[in-house]
């Protein structure tokens, strides 16, 4: 499984909000704390997508390699500063591709989204979902990974005219009742709001007057992380957080 945040807020350096912390998602891609027996370490690539000053589409940077050993991540992180951030480590499912169009942040216009956690009875489980899905979708699909389908699926209802928080809800709720017992922890920001649900796996909140964290495991021991419960989904912006139960939205 992998781990996750996304950071809306004042803009902060890349390095900050993923590196420095003492528990960051660089510490959490090799001694994650809470991974709910889904893996031990997030070692199968890894990124980033940020938002550019002045607006415009978010910029990403992915790799199919364990973020440690990336040599660019660090010079890159210590110079980019943005104030809206999505970022992701990969532990690979079995028999699931390790290419870097596999690691989260998956993109389209102003959206980066994440998925941590499995599909279960993957691939026949998700047959009737994907189907449908416009065949374009299916043929241009990222990888060839559940992740990928979640967000086709995302994506699906957003172009249909669904909110972020309905979208992410509808899919969830789907996906569970098609393939039981799957771990559907998602994470889907425009830059502005962002939506985190959790589904099998753990996630954490930390809002402050002008900045929200959500992220799978908190990055540092200072107060202010409260757990979001199972079963919950957290729809948030820099200045407001919102949670209700799956069904609510
Ligand atoms: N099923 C996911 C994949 O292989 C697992 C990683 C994760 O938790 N997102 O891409």
């Amino acid at each position: 499984m992998c781990r996750h945040l996304a950071y809306l807020g004042p803009p902060v350096t890349l390095r900050e909000l993923l590196l420095d912390p003492p528990h960051s998602l660089l510490r959490q891609s090799w001694a994650p704390r809470d991974m709910r027996g889904g893996g031990t370490v997030n070692a199968d690539g890894f990124g980033v997508g940020w938002y550019p000053d002045g607006g415009g589409a978010p910029v990403r940077y992915r790799r199919a390699q364990p973020i440690w050993s990336d040599p660019t991540i660090a010079g890159l992180a210590a110079v980019t500063s943005a104030g809206a951030v999505l970022a992701a480590v990969r532990s690979a499912t079995v028999g699931m591709p390790v290419v870097d169009a596999a690691a989260a942040p998956f993109a389209e216009g102003r959206w980066l989204f994440s998925h941590n956690g499995v599909v279960r009875g993957w691939p026949d489980s998700m047959v009737p979902l994907a189907a449908a899905l416009p065949v374009r979708d299916l043929l241009t699909l990222d990888a060839s990974t559940d992740s990928a389908l979640l967000w086709a699926l995302v994506r699906d209802r957003l172009r249909a005219g669904l909110g972020p928080a309905r979208a992410v809800a509808e899919t969830v709720t789907a996906v569970a009742a098609a393939a039981p017992g799957s771990r559907l922890n998602l994470l889907l920001t425009d830059g502005h709001t962002v939506v985190a649900n959790a589904a099998g796996h753990a996630l954490s909140l930390r809002a402050a007057p002008v900045s929200v964290l959500l992220a799978s495991e908190p990055h540092d021991d200072e107060p202010g992380w409260r757990e979001v419960p199972e079963g919950q989904l957290v729809a948030a912006t820099a200045t407001e957080v919102r949670q209700r139960p799956l069904a609510a939205w």
